[in-house]
C-alpha cells in the first residue's frame, strides 16, 4: 500500500511542531549533568536558566529559543516504500508543511535570498528547506527527521594534510572552540560533530549530521573513532569553558565524528556546533500509514556506514 500524501503532510506538521518545542530526552539529561557538576556559581545560573527556559517551553507550547533556525529534513526510505505521488510529491508536502508550520507554531521566517534579502516569509525558498535523503536495503516504510539548527555560526571547514593526523584535527578542534565559544557564537553547552575525510561537501555534510543526528552518549561503532571522540571530549571540556561562553568545567554535552573515504593526499575536517537548542524530532510511517514517533533519528546505520562493495 502507498503512504498516503495526507498522512505524510501532518506528521511533518508534527515533527515542525515537536522538535521547535520539546528538547529531547538526551539532551535534557545532559544540561541537567552539566548542571549538577558546575561549580561556578554564574554558569549555574546559566543553566539553570537554559532547563526553566525549556520547561517553559514545553508546557505552554512555545519554541525554544527566539531563533527557530533553518528547518530542514532528512528522509530515510526502505527500498520497498511506495509513497502517493511518488517523491516529487512528497518534495512538496515537505515544502507545504515547512510554510504552514511557519505560520500555526511560529517559526522565526528566516530564510531569505541571499542577496536581495527577499523574504517569502515562510523559511521555503530556492533548496529551502533543505531535504536529504538515504536508503535502507529493506523495509515499506519511510522515516522522516526535521532539525531546525541555525546556519550562521559554529561550523568550520580546514583541509590539513594526512601527515597533520590528529594532532592537526585536535589543533583544529580547539581553534573552533576557542573561536566560537570566546564570541559567543554557538549557545553553548553544544554537540559538536565532525566530519573526517570525503570530498569537502561531503565531509560537510556528515558533520553536520553528526551533531544533529545522533543521540548524546552513542560512540561510532570503529573503536578508532570511538576514542578519538572520547579523548576530544575531554580536551574541549578542559579548557575552561562553561555554558554561553561563561567560566566553567563544562561547554560540550558530546562529540561525534563521522568518516568517508578521501583523496590519499588530503585530511579534510568540518567541524560543528549544535547547541543546546538541539532541536530535533522523528516519526516513522509505515506502509498500512500506521506512525510511530521517536527522538532517535537512527540515521547512521550499518548500511549509511557501508565499507565494502555490496
Ligand atoms: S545558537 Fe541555538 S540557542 Fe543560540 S540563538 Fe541560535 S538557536 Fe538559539
Amino acid at each position: 500500500m502507498a503512504i498516503k500524501k495526507d498522512i505524510l503532510k501532518q506528521v511533518a506538521l508534527e515533527l515542525h511542531k515537536r522538535a521547535a518545542m520539546i528538547l529531547p530526552q538526551d539532551v535534557r539529561k545532559s544540561i541537567d549533568r552539566i548542571y549538577s557538576e558546575e561549580e561556578n556559581d554564574l554558569s549555574r545560573f546559566v543553566l539553570l536558566s537554559i532547563k526553566e527556559n525549556y520547561e517553559i517551553a514545553e508546557k505552554e507550547s512555545r519554541p525554544l529559543c527566539a531563533d527557530t533556525g533553518l528547518p530542514r529534513f532528512y528522509v530515510k526510505c526502505g527500498n520497498d516504500v511506495h509513497i502517493e505521488g511518488g517523491f516529487a510529491s512528497l518534495e512538496s508536502i515537505l515544502r507545504q508543511a515547512t510554510a504552514e508550520a511557519t505560520h500555526s507554531i511560529p517559526l522565526r521566517p528566516n530564510r531569505v535570498h541571499p542577496l536581495t534579502r527577499k523574504d517569502m516569509n515562510n523559511n521555503v525558498g530556492i533548496h529551502a528547506p533543505s531535504i536529504q535523503y538515504s536508503f535502507e536495503p529493506e523495509g515499506s516504510w519511510i522515516d522522516l527527521t526535521t532539525v531546525h539548527k541555525g546556519g550562521l555560526f559554529g561550523s568550520d571547514y580546514r583541509m590539513l594534510f594526512p601527515s597533520d593526523g590528529i594532532t592537526g584535527i585536535k589543533k583544529f578542534f580547539l581553534d573552533c572552540l576557542s573561536a566560537g565559544f570566546h564570541r559567543g557564537l554557538s549557545c553553548q553547552p553544544v554537540i559538536v560533530g565532525i566530519g573526517l575525510g570525503g570530498t569537502k561537501d561531503v565531509c560537510f555534510r556528515i558533520g553536520k549530521e553528526a551533531a544533529c543526528l545522533r543521540i548524546i552518549g552513542h560512540r561510532n561503532p570503529d573503536p578508532d573513532i570511538a576514542g578519538l571522540e572520547e579523548e576530544l571530549i575531554q580536551l574541549g571540556n578542559d579548557i575552561g569553558f562553561g555554558p554561553m561562553g561563561f567560566k566553567g568545567s563544562n561547554s560540550i554535552m558530546d562529540v561525534h565524528i563521522e568518516i568517508a573515504y578521501t583523496h590519499t593526499g588530503g585530511l579534510p575536517v568540518s567541524i560543528h556546533h549544535f547547541c543546546f537548542a538541539a532541536r530535533r524530532a522523528t516519526a516513522r510511517i509505515f506502509s498500512d500509514n500506521s506512525v510511530s514517533f521517536r527522538e532517535d533519528p537512527e540515521w547512521f546505520t550499518e548500511f549509511y556506514r557501508r565499507e565494502g562493495i555490496n
